[in-house]
């Protein structure tokens, strides 16, 4: 597990990586694995798992590469809440074992001075608290049932380009420190935040290789033991406070009897931002319920929060969940999208190989799923997320509380729903918000750049032909969102 250390950026414990791989590699580069498979799935989170489990079970050869020991994939910094809608989408029977610790009817949002809470208790609110390292292991026996062949404990080095196609990974098992070869039709890049095939892609091949900081959460978490069990157990619960977690938010979610996941994000802006254990310290941890409790575990790792990358396939290889930037950019949430990519992404790849060559071409169906499913929505909360970003705790405070901006708004938004302010609405809400017309027009900028975003992204090309186009007008307009709503 990596843990941020102050003035230590996701970039930097990036390179302190790569330098320590090379310089292992000079020691001992051997060629062991030759072995062809159809596809080859580095990461066996979430996303890959379910990516490797819909590539076999199509009859594809799979190799599913983890750096982790197998008994230990599916460990995870995490708030461990999924939706329950994912599981309906993907067909997915609900957890029932160990793998599920409380069941959640919805979420709470406090605004900054805790006096207005939004209670958001729809169907698609309703969810499930994982025990992330079985429910892990529930999804690789899924994938390792179905034929998947696992090699864990190997570390992905690079990807292998020949032609302008990815058509393998060298990878290093950390238990003999050799290094190995391994070939395959198609690279699916599962390895999470860090990207490291996505990484290492050069620009030719169309895939942007890099996460900007402004996008990204760096995130602190502990599982804690109260002294007594908490009187809600049935909601999570989301505080915003621009002091506390400028550009995120704490988080307090029941985990079955007595313990809580608690924790922080805050986004990583170039003008700085807080250490955010220290920041948990500092605010929700003083809360009277955690008096006396223990830490049961904790720990920090990065939430990528903004749009999906623009394209996530090139000649050989397809890029799946956080390491396609494949997460919700309002709550973070990013478990039930990885794995929807993983299985759109497989069903792809198998439609792709069934045809010919996975080329650029052949693959490029996948993008097109992915965005008009969740990747629309993603993208127009991006927007939202721009908006919170640029408000104050005063604004957040009287906005909330004048109900300038509503539960039914946050609920349409999270969800994905266009949401427009009707002309009575609209008159009604500059009525309340007198005192913040400011705060109102800027709502109104968002709700109507978020509109614009959603038509641009109904246009997202049906093949490769006509994309550089359509991405360089994406970029404009989250930037044109970021001019008005930020500076
Ligand atoms: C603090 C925090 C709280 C969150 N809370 C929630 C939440 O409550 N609900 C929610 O839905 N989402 C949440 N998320 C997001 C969610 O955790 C991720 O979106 C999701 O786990 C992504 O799955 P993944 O399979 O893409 O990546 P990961 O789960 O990160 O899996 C990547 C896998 O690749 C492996 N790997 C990495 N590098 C290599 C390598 N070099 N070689 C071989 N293998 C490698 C890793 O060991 C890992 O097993 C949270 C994220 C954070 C950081």
């Amino acid at each position: 597990m990596v843990y941020t250390q102050c003035g230590e950026t996701h970039f930097t414990i990036y390179k302190r990586l790569l330098t320590q791989q090379s310089v292992i590699s000079k020691v001992t580069r051997k060629r062991l694995l030759m072995e062809k498979y159809d596809t080859i799935v580095v990461g066996a989170g979430t996303a890959g798992c379910i990516a490797a489990k819909t590539l076999t079970e199509k009859g594809l050869k799979v190799c599913l590469i983890e750096k982790k020991p197998k008994q230990e994939i599916g460990e995870k910094i995490c708030g461990d809440a999924l939706g329950d809608h994912h599981l309906k989408t993907l067909g997915l029977e609900k957890p029932t074992g160990g793998e599920l610790e409380a069941k959640i009817d919805g979420i709470k949002i406090y605004s900054p001075d805790e006096n207005t809470i939004f209670t958001i208790a729809d169907k698609d609110f309703v969810g499930h608290i994982l025990n992330r390292r079985l429910f892990g292991q529930w999804l690789l026996k899924k994938a390792t049932d179905a034929g998947t062949h696992l090699e864990d404990n190997m570390n992905i080095r690079s990807p292998i380009i020949e032609k302008g196609a990815v058509v393998g990974i060298t990878a290093k098992n950390m238990k003999t420190g050799n290094i190995s070869e391994l070939r395959s039709k198609v690279v699916v890049d599962a390895t999470g935040f860090f990207g490291m095939i996505r990484k290492q892609l050069p620009a030719e091949l169309g895939i942007d290789s890099e996460i900007d900081n402004e996008d990204v959460e760096a995130c602190y978490r502990e599982i804690r033991q109260l002294k007594q069990e908490a009187e809600n157990t049935r909601f999570c619960e989301i505080y915003l406070n621009q002091q506390a977690s400028p550009g995120g938010y704490v988080w307090i979610f029941p985990k079955g009897g007595a313990r809580m996941n608690v924790g922080i994000g805050t986004c990583m802006r170039k003008t700085g931002y807080p250490n955010p254990k220290e920041q948990l310290y500092k605010t929700a941890l003083k809360k009277p319920m955690f008096e006396d409790s223990l830490v049961l575990t904790g720990g920090a790792w990065f939430d990528p929060v903004r749009r999906p990358l623009d394209s996530m396939v090139a000649n050989g290889v397809v890029i799946i969940g956080d390491a396609a930037s494949l997460v919700n950019p309002i709550h973070g949430g990013g478990i039930g999208p990885s794995m929807l990519s993983g299985y759109y992404a497989g069903q792809q790849i198998v439609e792709a190989l069934g045809k010919g060559e996975p080329t650029r071409e052949a693959l490029w169906g996948y993008n097109k799923r992915y965005i008009d499913t969740y990747g629309k929505k993603q993208g127009t909360l991006d927007i939202f997320k721009i908006f919170l970003l640029s408000c104050s705790d005063e604004d957040l405070n009287y906005g909330m509380n004048q109900k300038l901006m509503t539960e039914d708004d946050v609920l349409k938004a999270g969800m994905g729903d266009d949401f427009h302010l009707n002309i009575t609405e609209t008159a009604k809400r500059v009525f309340r918000g007198i005192r913040k017309v400011g705060f109102l027009n800027k709502l109104h900028t968002t709700v109507s750049m978020m509109k614009g975003l959603g038509v641009h992204y109904n246009t997202y090309p049906e093949t490769p032909r006509g994309f550089e186009e359509w991405r360089d007008e994406t970029v404009r307009l989250i930037e044109e969102a970021r001019k008005k709503l930020v500076d």
